[in-house]
């Protein structure tokens, strides 16, 4: 299984070199394209790495996908009167949908539906950045992760568009708590630095039908696992959602640091990570690497 998991490495780096690493916030922008690194965790809890799978990276909107199922623990059915469930064909920080459907979000993965989320999250617990970095490093039974303070700060500084999002959701009355305190836990969950292998490890529930591992609990519901899944696959991938389901056929979600989650419900969690990202907002070469995986996931898998 390592020497296989090597092998889709070495194929995904012939991927490098293409796209452009994020660059409204220094911190991203400095990033080397030239990294990539791939983790498996399986349902039977061993996790494999190639590459670069050890490093730390911001997860970004990887984020979305932790504080949608923490929402949906303290708040159940109720959240979906605050954000839609279905792709919203804009980009990610659009602000058009959002004033023309008074400012209920189209979805949990586009910027506003997380930030109407995180108003949730922001109700529900006291410090409630501290409980998400509480929860990352419980499931990735890794107590050394962090918020990254330099990454939380750059996007404080460029918070405008987040901000007139969030605004405009208050003014609908879709935002219940102080603006600035949401977008502090919103920029917190996006400045989580994880690693592939904490991230593998950590969504490996998703795989498992809720049940997660490290914990030695279940984390959500076999039913809310399967519709984490979905929305998943229906809006993990930004704008290319379609085009990645048709490529790859894995739930999935990306964030802008390069990083992409994948799930193989009932076999094991995938996490690829490479800075360079296409128009999309999407890793080339982790994309890549998923596709080539998904395919090989169709053959029977070496068990060494
Ligand atoms: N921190 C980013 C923002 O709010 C998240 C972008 C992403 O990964 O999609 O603009």
């Amino acid at each position: 299984m390592q020497r296989w998991l090597e092998s889709i490495h070495a194929r995904a780096r012939a991927r490098l070199g293409n796209g452009h690493v994020a660059s409204y916030i220094p911190a991203l922008a400095r990033q080397d394209p030239g990294r990539l690194g791939i983790a498996i965790c399986t349902n039977a809890g061993e996790v494999y790495a190639a590459g670069d799978a050890r490093t730390a990276f911001s997860i970004q909107s990887i984020a979305k996908v932790l504080l949608l199922a923490l929402a949906l623990r303290t708040h159940g059915e109720a959240l979906w009167q605050r954000v839609g469930l279905n792709p919203s064909g804009m980009p990610f920080n659009s602000l058009a949908q959002l004033e023309a459907e008074r400012g209920k979000p189209r979805n949990p993965f586009i910027n506003a539906g997380a930030i109407a989320v995180t108003d949730r999250l922001v109700s529900a617990f006291a410090t409630p950045d501290k409980h998400l970095q509480d929860v990352a490093r419980r499931l990735a039974g890794n107590a050394t992760i962090l918020i990254d303070d330099e990454v939380l700060e750059s996007e404080w500084q460029h918070r405008s568009r987040n901000a007139a999002m969030a605004y405009l959701m208050k003014a609908f009355g879709n935002i219940d708590n102080d603006v600035d305190a949401v977008l502090r836990c919103y920029f917190s969950s996006c400045a989580l630095a994880m690693s592939c292998a904490d991230l593998a490890v950590a969504m490996n529930f998703l795989a498992a039908e809720g049940e997660a591992r490290t914990m030695g609990e279940r984390f959500v519901s076999p039913g809310l696992a399967r519709r984490l899944n979905a929305i998943m696959s229906t809006c993990g991938m930004y704008d290319a959602a379609g085009d990645f389901a048709y490529r790859v056929g894995l739930p999935a979600k990306s964030g802008v640091g390069g990083g992409i989650v994948a799930i193989v419900p009932g076999r094991m969690s995938i996490c690829a990570w490479s800075p360079a990202l296409d128009d999309s907002g999407n890793s080339v070469a982790a994309q890549y690497a998923l596709e080539l995986l998904a395919e090989e996931l169709d053959n029977p898998l070496p068990m060494a």
